[in-house]
């Protein structure tokens, strides 16, 4: 029995010293608590008045700047804090050869800065493979892809992920294809990691997180220039601040007090004037970064050097996305001493919209021979017989129709309703059949709809027909060389695929590889698709009907069914940060 007893006495020692232990770490943990509690409020009372500093400084500046407006009435102010820099020269970077180079920048009376050729190139040379100074993943992007390679997470039919993205345990937000990508995008990741901590559970909207990233990226190369420096330095590029109309400054401004917070008040630059600067050069500048079929904005990113090529309506080079770098091409012969010209935005629009657009996002005039000429504008609105045996009612009519209908066809993708979008858009089609010709605008919108909802719906004979028409018009809408054409003989080469037309396939896909050598390049992985689906096409055609059905039976049951989401390509060109932030309407990532 005492042996008993004694059992017990230990058992109850032991308890008690467990309880003793549990306790004293309790209170502990809640000292720790206590303490941290305190060291956060002490950070949040001293961000709220560097905050209320700023922002009084900002609201000092507006009041200044208002009363000047006043008394002057409407003229434009020169700012002599703020010099043009789109006519100034950038500081010279004297470790460069032009001539290996092969292009540099210049200065002209009209244009201000540009970029032109120091050597010939053919068409589909690489001119220049931009690095970008620096790049952040869209908010509501950054779990579906890698934040160093631009992986995307993989979906099957159904959009179920079949791939999954690791994600960095300390800041919880960015996302890794392999352990390799996460410890290759530490250095930069490190100090983005330590500000979304200090902000959490709040979070910094794209722009602020882009504007830290410059001023890390500034910080790390110091005096030298980085790579994606070689013509221009970051702080060297225009903001157009003055361009802009007093909303967009003031909606800038108020992005530009939220900076602190995110970023650490103790290393901002102590001029609130150089952090606008900032704010405006990434509103202006910033380029975007898409997945590898140009379908979907994944981010953005600023590339110094490309930011100096000038814009024209009919370009000679293309710029194709390429992870976070881009690929700048020629699409026509260029001489030694041409400029250079992308096109920022879709050139299949009629000259007064592209006006519009680029005066109300990039500040200028275009002035192109494109636009003073008016060249294709006629064929955007061609009608299939005489303009004079037209009633004009009917036509504004149809053309009011279609405007609706879109709108409709847009609420049925948004809930995936594709046999609705098939009978809205073919709907729609019937009444323009008989008077619009196919390169119509509003024709054309409809034509790629019908193609696209049909292929969804798996109506690959339909789908095959629709996009033949939408081809047949972008060959007379846009340049020799285009990414559209390619792209949209690529997808028709996948519509004959499907049908089994293999000959038409091969024939249909020679002609998108031959456009996306030249605009894409034999590296990029669009070409390397093509290029995997012409194989495919030459094996099968080998084979008689009987094996070619059994071995696509068979690679639909491995899941490899040659399933191909190529909804429209979203250009490419300086971003535009509203409309970029919606998604591609197929995608379902
Ligand atoms: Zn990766
Ligand atoms: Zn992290
Ligand atoms: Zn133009």
């Amino acid at each position: 029995m005492p042996e008993i007893l004694e059992i017990d006495d230990d058992e109850a020692k032991r308890m008690q010293q467990e309880a003793d232990e549990k306790r004293a770490q309790e209170e502990k943990e809640h000292a720790q608590a206590l303490a941290d509690a305190d060291r956060r409020r002490a950070v949040d009372a001293e961000n709220k008045k560097q905050r209320a500093a700023r922002a009084a400084r900002v609201e000092e500046k507006k009041k200044q700047t208002a009363e000047l407006m006043q008394k002057l009435g409407k003229v434009d102010l020169e700012d002599d804090d703020n010099p043009d820099f789109l006519f100034t020269m950038p500081k010279e970077n004297k470790n460069i050869d032009v001539k290996s180079l092969g292009y540099e920048i210049f200065v002209s009376e009209e244009k201000g800065r540009g970029i032109k050729a120091a050597r010939d190139f053919k068409v589909g040379n690489l001119i220049l493979k931009a690095e970008p100074f620096a790049f952040v993943i869209f908010d509501h992007m950054a779990e579906h892809v890698c934040h160093h390679c631009f992986n995307m997470v993989v979906r099957d039919r159904q959009g179920q992920p079949t791939t999954q993205l690791l994600r960095c345990s300390s800041c919880k937000f960015a996302r890794y294809c392999s352990r390799e990508c996460q410890k290759k995008a530490w250095s930069m990741h490190k100090k983005e990691c330590m500000a979304i901590k200090r902000i959490a559970p709040r979070t910094a909207s794209d722009e602020v997180r882009m504007v830290s990233q410059i001023l890390w990226k500034q910080a790390e190369r110091g005096e030298k220039r980085a790579k994606s420096e070689e013509l221009c330095r970051v702080e060297e590029l225009c903001d157009h601040l003055n361009d802009m109309s007093f909303e967009d400054v003031n909606k800038l401004e108020e992005q530009s007090k939220e900076i602190g917070d995110y970023f650490g008040y103790e290393n901002l630059p102590d001029s609130d004037e150089y952090i606008d600067h900032l704010f405006g050069i990434v509103s202006c500048n910033g380029m975007s970064i898409t997945d590898m079929r140009g379908l979907q904005y994944l981010g953005v990113a600023i590339h110094p050097t490309l930011n100096l090529i000038n814009h024209d309506c009919n370009p000679n080079v293309v710029a194709v996305s390429c992870g976070p770098n881009i690929f700048v091409r020629a699409i026509k012969p260029i001489k030694e001493g041409d400029e250079l010209f992308i096109s920022y935005i879709d050139t299949s629009a009629t000259s007064e919209t592209r006006k519009n657009i680029l005066k109300d996002q990039y500040y200028f005039d275009c002035t192109c021979k494109m636009c003073e000429s008016g060249e294709k504008d006629e064929l955007k609105s061609a009608y299939v017989m005489p303009k004079e045996d037209v009633s004009e009612k009917r036509s504004t009519y149809i053309e009011k129709n279609t405007d609706i209908m879109m709108k409709k066809i847009e609420s049925s993708k948004k809930v995936q309703a594709w046999e609705r979008v098939a009978a809205q858009a073919g709907g729609c089609l019937l009444q323009q059949e008989n008077l619009f010709d196919d390169t119509h605008l509003k024709k054309l919108m409809i034509l790629q709809t019908c193609s696209e909802v049909s292929a969804i719906l798996n109506h690959y004979d339909d789908a095959a027909q629709y996009a033949e028409r939408v081809l047949a018009a972008y060959e007379q809408l846009y340049p020799e060389y285009s990414t559209q054409i390619g792209m949209q003989a690529y997808r028709l080469g996948v519509h004959y695929w499907h049908l089994q037309r293999v000959e038409d396939a091969i024939k249909m896909l020679g002609r998108a590889l031959k456009h996306l050598e030249i605009t894409h390049g034999p590296e990029h992985g669009m070409y390397q698709d093509g290029l995997e689906m012409m194989k495919t096409c030459l094996q099968e055609r080998q084979m008689d009907k009987a094996t070619l059905m059994r071995i696509r039976v068979a690679r639909e049951r491995m899941g490899q069914g040659k399933e191909i989401d190529m909804a429209n390509h979203v250009g490419n060109g300086p971003i535009n940060w509203t409309s970029s932030n919606e998604l591609s309407w197929k995608g379902k990532n």
